[in-house]
C-alpha cells in the first residue's frame, strides 16, 4: 500500500473522532480540529507535469482549459487561480539546473481570514480541515478575497445572476467519503500526502531530518498565519518558489481583531458598511427576480394571444368552408330539382304529342 494511500486512511478515521472534537474556529487557542486533515506538497518531488491540476478539474466538473494539461507550455507565465480553475502549478527559475515548480491553491487556515471577513458566515473551518464555502448565504461582497492573505478566492465575474466565490475545498465531500482529494490521488510523483495534520508534520519533519542536504528547515505552514492545513517543502527559499514569508505567525483574525479594535469608528462601522452592501445585493436581486417573472408574464400573454388568434382564424376558416360547402350542396340540390322537372315536363310534352298523334 502506498505511504500516501495509507495516511489517507489514517486520516478518513480521523474525521469522526475530530467531529466530536471541542475546538471551534476563530476561538483565542485555536490550533485545529483534533484528527483535522492536511496535505504536504513536497517542491522537491514535483515534476510540473499538471496531473494534479487535471485532477481537480475533473472532480470538480470543471471546464477543461484552453490549452490541455499535457501542455506544459503554460508553465512558461505565472498563474493564479480562477473561478474555472482551483490549482494552478508554477515553474520558478531558481538559479539551480532544473527549475522547482510549486502548486498552488487554498491553504485551508487553521484560522481562516476569509472567514473572519465574512459577516454572514458563507466560510466554514470543517472538522475535516477544509475550510467550505455556501453559496446560498453568499451577499457577494467580496470582503473574503480582500482578506485571504494569499490572495485566493476568485469571483465569477461573467455570471449576471448568481455569481459565487469560487476556491479549492480540500474535497470535503469526498474526504467524508474517505476518499483522497482529487489533485492528491492523481499526482504520479507522490509530492502531495495526505493524512492527519499531527502525522503530516511528522513526515515533514522526518524528510527534513533523513534529508537535511535536500530540503530547508522549515515546514511552511505548520505556523504561518497562525498554521494551514496545506503544509509545504521546499529546497529553495520558500520567496524564490513565489510564497509569502512576511506574513508571521498570528492568525488573520486576531490581526484583524487588534487592527479594528485601534479604530473604533471602524469598528462601528463594519456592520453598517456590510449591511448596506448587503441590502443592495438582495435589492438587485429582487429586481432581477421581478424583471425575470415580467418577462415570463409577458411570453406567456403573447403565446396565448397568439394562439387564440389562431384559432379564431381557424374557427373563421372553418366556418366559410362549412358554408361553401352547405350552398354547393342547396345548389346541387336546386339543380337537380330543376333537372327533374324539366325533364318530367318534356315526358309529359311527348306523351301528348303521341296521344295527338294516335286520334
Ligand atoms: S488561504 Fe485564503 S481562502 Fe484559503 S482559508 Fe486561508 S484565508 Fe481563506
Ligand atoms: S501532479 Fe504532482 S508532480 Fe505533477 S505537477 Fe502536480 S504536484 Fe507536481
Amino acid at each position: 500500500m502506498q505511504r500516501r494511500r495509507f495516511l489517507g486512511l489514517v486520516g478518513a478515521a480521523g474525521v469522526s473522532l475530530a467531529a466530536s472534537g471541542k475546538a471551534k474556529a476563530a476561538s483565542k487557542e485555536f490550533s485545529g480540529y483534533p484528527g483535522s486533515h492536511a496535505v504536504l506538497f513536497d517542491a522537491t518531488r514535483c515534476i510540473g507535469c499538471r496531473k494534479c491540476e487535471a485532477g481537480c478539474q475533473k472532480v470538480n466538473d470543471l471546464p477543461m482549459p484552453e490549452k490541455p494539461f499535457d501542455d506544459l507550455s503554460v508553465l512558461d507565465q505565472k498563474r493564479r487561480t480562477h473561478a474555472e480553475n482551483f490549482t494552478v502549478v508554477n515553474k520558478y527559475d531558481v538559479g539551480q539546473q532544473a527549475p522547482v515548480f510549486r502548486k498552488f491553491q487554498c491553504n485551508h487556515c487553521l484560522e481562516p481570514a476569509c472567514a473572519s471577513a465574512c459577516f454572514v458566515k458563507a466560510f466554514k473551518k470543517q472538522p475535516t480541515g477544509a475550510v467550505t464555502y455556501d453559496a446560498s448565504v453568499c451577499v457577494g461582497c467580496r470582503y473574503c478575497m480582500v482578506a485571504c492573505p494569499f490572495e485566493v478566492p476568485t469571483y465569477e465575474y461573467n455570471e449576471v445572476l448568481t455569481p459565487r466565490v469560487r476556491k479549492c475545498h480540500m474535497c470535503h465531500e469526498r474526504q467524508l467519503e474517505g476518499k483522497l482529494p482529487g489533485c492528491v490521488e492523481a499526482c504520479p510523483k507522490e509530492a502531495l500526502t495526505f493524512g492527519t495534520r499531527d502525522e503530516i508534520l511528522k513526515v515533514a519533519r522526518a524528510r527534513i531530518r533523513n534529508y537535511p542536504g535536500r530540503y530547508l528547515d522549515h515546514v511552511y505552514g505548520e505556523k504561518e498565519m497562525g498554521g494551514t492545513s496545506w503544509l509545504y517543502l521546499s529546497g529553495v527559499p520558500f520567496k524564490k518558489i513565489g510564497m509569502r514569508e512576511d506574513l508571521g505567525t498570528t492568525s488573520a483574525p486576531h490581526l484583524t481583531t487588534g487592527a479594528l479594535a485601534a479604530v473604533p469608528m471602524v469598528v462601528g462601522l463594519w456592520p453598517v458598511v456590510l449591511g448596506g452592501i448587503w441590502a443592495v445585493n438582495k435589492r438587485k436581486e429582487k429586481i432581477a427576480a421581478e424583471e425575470q417573472k415580467a418577462a415570463v408574464n409577458s411570453a406567456v400573454s403573447e403565446t396565448q394571444e397568439k394562439a387564440q388568434q389562431e384559432m379564431a382564424d381557424a374557427l373563421a376558416k372553418a366556418e366559410a368552408s362549412t358554408q361553401r360547402r352547405i350552398d354547393n350542396e342547396v345548389k346541387k340540390a336546386v339543380d337537380e330539382a330543376l333537372k327533374a322537372k324539366e325533364e318530367e315536363a318534356q315526358s309529359q310534352a311527348e306523351d301528348g304529342k303521341t296521344d295527338e298523334e294516335g286520334a
